[in-house]
């Protein structure tokens, strides 16, 4: 289908440093509803929301993450920091009764997005298994 062939296109530009849309969010160079921000993370609203709330947590340096499978051992207190921020998303938007976060790692996971981000989703009923 489109997705699966979006996010295979998309995966030829894993590896090449090439900037991704979320470059010119995190400039404000195109403009995204910011939920939360600090130095290290921003937190935004999906374009294509799958659930009543869906908010995308990126590292604003993306240093070699464009996927969770690209982690290094140096990237472990950035990983932290994403993970404690979906909290800190998720009770700003009234959800800590029911979220999910998740994360696309490569094309067979329909990955679009080659900088790393968390997708933090809630207000209402989710449902297991995911497709
Ligand atoms: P993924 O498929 O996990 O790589 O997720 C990428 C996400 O980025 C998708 O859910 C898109 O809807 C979202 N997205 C793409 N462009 C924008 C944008 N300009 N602003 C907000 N979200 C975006």
């Amino acid at each position: 289908n489109n997705e699966e062939a979006a996010a295979k296109a998309a995966a030829v530009n894993a590896d090449s440093g090439t900037p991704t849309i979320f470059d010119k969010i995190i400039a404000k160079e195109i403009s995204s509803t910011i939920v939360y921000e600090d130095e290290k993370v921003l937190a935004f609203r999906d374009i294509n929301p799958q659930a009543p709330v869906h908010v995308l947590i990126i590292p604003k340096l993306r240093d070699g993450l464009t996927m969770l499978g690209k982690a290094e051992a140096r990237h472990g207190e950035i990983l932290s920091h994403l993970l404690y921020t979906a909290k800190i998303v998720a009770e700003k938007e009234g959800i800590l009764d029911g979220f999910r976060v998740v994360i696309n790692n490569g094309p067979d996971a329909c990955q679009s997005v080659y900088h790393l981000h968390l997708h933090v989703l809630g207000g209402r009923q989710m449902k297991w298994p995911p497709g």
